[in-house]
């Protein structure tokens, strides 16, 4: 699988066919040695929107992009559902993170380097990256209003960390003394992560930049790119070749690119993700590490999911840039390979623990299930890159099913423990502690903890003829219409618990635009009501357009359908055939054993079939169970075997089994191992399956 064109022809090519040619280069250099900071003083001028107003991918000036990014200090998440989640993340999860970094050595890694720390390296070699993600984490917490007590310390891990970069603009705090000279040698662009870590040290660094105007760590990581690896990497003879080894540089060098206007820096983006065949890697290496071969040339999911994910991320942003048509084929048939054969109904990606690789299409084992924590959210970046280049519902609909359910699950409720891996079935008796407060490779916790500090600005975007809401909570947007009309809107409800959601969209004058409602694609009956009267046309996994004229105080009532839904897998997923999942709005549920009455095993329930009829669901919310949910009960059957169906293998004999009625309660999947050990299921068998 080589490349019809060579890297330099790819190169230029990208280059001209970049419609952002025309933004100020910003281009930077300064005499070897000197600090980057102390010498870069020329304005970031690439887009007209301050740091502050830059969503969480800036697309303002994205030739490709149909849908913009809001900030996320627009939209204000008041109360309910995800509120009382992003409450613990920054007052819990975050501040308790800091502490695990530092109690786990990795802030010693970098004063080690400076002689104020006499303690070995700790933890893998991408452990700088737990810090810089957790600065991200940070550094969008700080765009929904400061906190001056975090931003206090965040300040001073950024000065630690920067204390250490070389005046090449090398930095890592593994690669140092005896194994400086391995640095970026094929082997390690390979398996060291060098690269990785850098992708979310810009990531962090660009967060914190947009919240706070701090371009110390900016600077730094620019100082790396211009300096260390533009200096001594890239396509042409001279320059040393780059394999990525786990994609993250690529998306991280666009949004760089997005913040800087250094087009430099979109380039090297296209070249990493055009691979370099001067380093030779063996073809499980290629399909391991989903990089190093043109990736235009992919055909289908596979390898580790999270280093396939982030790239895809990349690889899309680099197409909202440069508009390559190839790139878009390729993304497109990867999507259809997810959609179609690779995503658990929880959004979860990555079916083996093996490699934490996708399987084969429609290998989607439930107690095995790896659907690492980061492989969702990637799952939900990528899809959010996706529709901003389309407006196209369907990608909402599973940035919706990922956030609600498999990376819901991913933090404990009280955010201070962490699944790695989202198994959907589970049995505890192999000893296996699904949530944990540390793992020696805590890439998830901060990942998640990022995620949730972010969300504000994924609930809405702009487009060139009005606004889009994705996302439904309550909540305030404060924002303007891509032509500068200041906008409001606010939502009130008990999403997702009820179905309805009463909308108040305050445009500061008089003006026509089109306002995009999302439908979900689960709900199959939704009412759109404007000022009272209803609207027509209203389709499922659409967005429905209300194109009018917008006058303050207009008001848009909204009722989903929320009957509970019974969810059958394509057979030819093995581990799902004969079983059901149930499902209610976004939210998937699932069976914990210690929910059903006594004596009655998991392993031994069944669903009647005569209850596809979700009227047989009956739903009650409990304000005094998992911070208060919605549990769903039907009346299912309980299996008991006859004396002829003992041991393993037995002569088969329908009817030899007897069924009876028992009561079965359903937890939505997010909730699940936050009491004691027990196992939990979320496809059940059918009786007589
Ligand atoms: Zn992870």
């Amino acid at each position: 699988m080589r490349s019809e064109i060579s890297r330099r022809q790819f190169v230029s090519s990208a280059v001209s066919a970049t419609a952002v040619a025309s933004l100020p280069l910003g281009r930077l250099s300064w005499p070897a040695g000197e600090n980057a900071a102390s010498v870069f003083t020329v304005p970031m001028a690439s887009t007209s929107l301050e740091p502050k107003d830059q969503g969480v991918l800036n697309l303002a000036k994205t030739p490709h992009a149909k849908l913009r990014n809001i900030p996320v200090h627009a939209v204000t998440i008041t109360s309910g559902f995800w509120a009382a989640r992003r409450q613990t993340n920054v007052e819990k999860s975050i501040p308790s993170m800091e502490k695990l970094l530092e109690g786990n050595g990795r802030m010693n890694n970098f004063r080690r380097l400076v002689g104020k720390s006499d303690t070995p390296q700790h933890g893998p070699v991408f452990s700088d990256s737990d810090v810089y993600k957790w600065t991200e984490a940070v550094g969008f917490a700080l765009q929904s209003g400061d906190r001056p007590e975090l931003r206090g310390f965040t300040d001073k891990i950024i000065k630690e960390v920067v204390a250490v970069q070389e005046p090449s603009g090398y930095l890592n705090t593994y690669y140092v003394g005896d194994r400086a000279k391995d640095r970026m040698a094929p082997d390690v662009q390979r398996w060291g992560h060098e690269l990785y870590n850098i992708g979310h040290m810009l990531q962090g660094a660009i967060a914190y930049y947009r919240a706070t105007g701090d371009r110390t760590l900016l600077d730094a990581g620019i100082h790396f790119v211009d300096g260390y690896l533009l200096a001594n990497f890239g396509p042409a003879p001279d320059k040393k070749p780059i394999f990525s080894g786990h994609p993250e540089i690529e998306l991280a060098l666009v949004e760089l690119y997005r913040t800087t206007g250094d087009k430099r820096h979109l380039e090297l983006a296209g070249y990493i993700l055009q691979g370099d065949d001067r380093i030779k890697v063996p073809h499980r290496g290629i399909v391991y590490h989903f990089c190093g071969i043109p990736f235009t040339s992919r055909t289908h999911l596979e390898g580790h999911a999270v280093r396939a994910m982030y790239a895809c991320c990349g690889a899309t942003d680099y197409y909202l840039e440069t508009g390559d048509q190839t790139y878009w084929k390729t993304l497109n048939t990867l999507w259809d390979d997810l959609f179609n054969h690779q995503m658990y109904v929880t959004g979860g990606v990555g079916a083996r623990s093996d490699g934490e690789a996708f399987g084969d299409a429609y290998e989607l084992p439930n107690f095995t299930a790896y659907g690492e924590s980061c492989a969702a959210i990637g799952n939900m970046m990528w899809n959010w890159r996706m529709l901003a280049a389309t407006g196209d519902a369907k990608y909402a609909d599973v940035i919706e099913r990922a956030l609600y359910n498999g990376i819901n699950s991913g933090m404990s409720l009280d955010g201070t423990l962490y699944c790695y891996r989202n198994p959907l079935g589970f049995d505890p008796s192999g000893g296996d502690q699904i949530r944990n407060p540390w793992y020696d490779v805590t890439c998830c916790p901060p990942n998640l903890e990022r995620t949730f500090a972010s969300l504000p600005g994924y609930f809405y975007s702009t487009s060139a003829d009005g606004l889009y809401l994705h996302l439904y909570d309550n909540s305030v947007l404060d924002w303007h219409l891509e032509d500068g009309t200041g906008l409001k809107v606010q939502q009130k409800t008990n999403y997702p618990w009820k179905d309805a959601v009463d909308i108040t969209v305050t445009p500061e004058k008089p003006a026509e635009f089109t306002l995009y409602l999302r439908i979900p694609g689960w709900s199959d009956h939704s009412e759109v009501t404007v000022n009272g009267k209803a609207a027509a046309g209203v389709t499922a996994g659409q967005y429905f357009a209300l194109k009018r004229r917008w006058s303050p105080g207009d008001t848009i009532g909204v009722k989903f359908d929320l009957s509970t839904r019974v969810i059958e897998a394509n057979p030819r997923v093995v581990d799902d055939y004969g079983r059901v999942a149930v499902q209610r709005g976004p939210l998937v549920y699932c069976l914990e054993q210690l929910d059903q009455p006594q004596g009655v095993a998991l392993t031994d329930v069944r669903m009647d079939p005569s209850q596809k009829s979700s009227s047989q669901f009956h739903d009650e919310f409990r304000g005094d169970l998992l911070g208060g949910v919605v549990v769903l009960s039907c009346t299912g059957a309980v299996h008991e075997k006859s004396s002829s169906q003992a041991g393993l293998y037995f002569r088969y004999a329908p009817n030899a089994s007897k069924a009876r009625g028992v009561p079965l309660t359903f937890i939505p999947y997010y909730a699940w191992a936050n009491r004691a050990a027990t196992s939990m299921q979320v496809w059940t068998p059918v009786v007589n399956a």
